[in-house]
């Protein structure tokens, strides 16, 4: 029989077709085994504490069968949600766990905000360019985009969150330009917050990779200082942590801190898109959080991210100079590089890259519009040094093809 499909549905449609098909590509053709991949977002598997995960999985288990393995709160589990807001309160700063959603990773929050805040064909202030993931979280409620990027000279936070259903920032390391948002513009963003009504989401799933100097303050943590004695927080920043980058995404567990009526929105939300989180990992999350197991490896993964970032920015340099541009990123796990040339077509130089055996990720996906295609990101948490700089050698070779053509 032939495959049965319905590609004319406009819902059905929106999923193929552009700049998905090139997303498909580089999520597909990444994997051989002769290839280097620098297209994900991966950790290093290497930095997993596997030996204390497995004894914390099997006590949660052995230890606590009701919480491992009924359905939980959907909220997630009171003790979690307690422990998250422990975590992020400060003295400028009161969190309950009536603040906290717990979620299946980062990329649910995103999902549940889209179910919750976006009006069909309604307004997203958006970081621009933007996470391919919160694209795709959002793409079924048709919304509008306007961009704005908090680097440039010209940025008005007020002019750039007005009249939007949110703004969507991830101010540590920007997926994918790897890009920090200033203390000042910080400021101006969680000001203009205030200032608009506009919810002001700040998605943090590389907060704790700072390779050079000190952190910078979250949103949420400005914003808890702009209403002193508020308890719990009820201000416009919607926070978004995952355990992912810290400890290990395959246990698929994150939060969402916000304003203790926006959370309840969520909770009916995400009671009709998985119920609850896992339980099990929400345990085991739990118990890792008391072993303060995020800290202590913490160290060995900044320093060999570092390292990593280091032999990638070198290599670059080495092989990539004639057509690139990039600066080195402060934390994170991406380098984004811009071609001198504006006419450079990066998505073409997707296929040739492929073609000599590396994967990177080409700006067009990173575009609501898939306009952009001068740019491409870098992953550098995943390989080794040495295959870093054999990946910077065969980018090289497919650059000066796509150059000649
Ligand atoms: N937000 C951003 C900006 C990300 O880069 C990622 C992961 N790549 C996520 C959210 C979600 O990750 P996870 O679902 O694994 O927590």
């Amino acid at each position: 029989m032939d495959q049965f499909t319905q590609p004319e549905r406009p819902a059905f449609a929106r999923w193929l077709g552009g700049t998905n098909d090139v997303t498909h590509m580089f999520l597909s053709a990444g994997n051989g085994p002769d290839m280097i991949n620098m297209a994900g977002g991966l950790p290093d598997p290497s930095v997993y504490p596997v030996a204390e995960l497995a004894a914390i999985a099997r006590d949660a288990v052995a230890k606590n069968p009701r919480d491992a393995l009924n359905y939980s709160p959907i909220e997630g589990l009171p003790a979690l949600r307690d422990a998250i807001a422990a975590r992020f309160s400060d003295e400028n700063l009161t969190l309950t766990r009536d603040n906290v959603l717990i979620t299946t990773a980062g990329l649910q929050g995103l999902d549940l905000l889209g179910k919750v805040l976006i009006d069909e064909g309604g307004l997203i202030a958006a970081h621009s360019p933007t996470y391919l993931g919160a694209i795709d979280a959002w793409r079924a409620r048709l919304p509008a985009y306007r961009p704005f990027n908090p680097e440039s000279n010209a940025f008005d936070a007020v002019a750039a969150l007005k009249g939007a259903q949110f703004a969507y920032t991830v101010p540590n390391f920007s997926n994918p330009t790897g890009r920090l948002i200033d203390l000042e513009r910080r400021k101006a963003l969680v000001e203009a917050a205030h200032e608009t009504g506009t919810w002001l989401v700040e998605d943090d799933p590389y907060g704790a990779l700072y390779y050079d100097g000190d952190p910078l303050p979250r949103l949420l943590s400005l914003s808890g200082a702009m209403r002193p004695g508020d308890t719990p927080y009820s201000g416009p920043v919607v926070y978004m942590g995952t355990l992912s980058k810290e400890l290990a995404p395959g246990l698929r567990i994150g939060w969402l801190v916000a304003a203790p009526d926006l959370i309840a929105a969520l909770t009916m939300a995400k009671q009709g898109s998985d119920m609850c989180s896992s339980g099990l990992t929400q345990r085991v999350a739990l118990d890792a959080f008391a072993a303060r197991l995020p800290e202590r490896i913490l160290p060995n993964i900044l320093d060999l991210y570092k390292t990593r970032r280091d032999a990638l920015c070198a290599a670059l340099a080495e092989h990539l100079a004639p057509w690139f541009d990039f600066e080195k990123p402060v934390g994170g796990m991406f380098v984004w590089a811009v071609a001198r040339d504006p006419s450079f077509d990066t998505d073409k130089l997707l296929k040739a890259a492929l073609a000599e055996g590396v994967c990177v990720t080409p700006s067009s996906v990173f575009d609501v519009e898939g306009r952009n295609r001068r740019a491409i990101r870098i992953n550098f948490t995943l390989n080794s040094a040495e295959r870093l700089g054999e990946g910077a050698r065969r980018l090289a070779l497919a650059a000066a093809r796509v150059a000649a053509a």
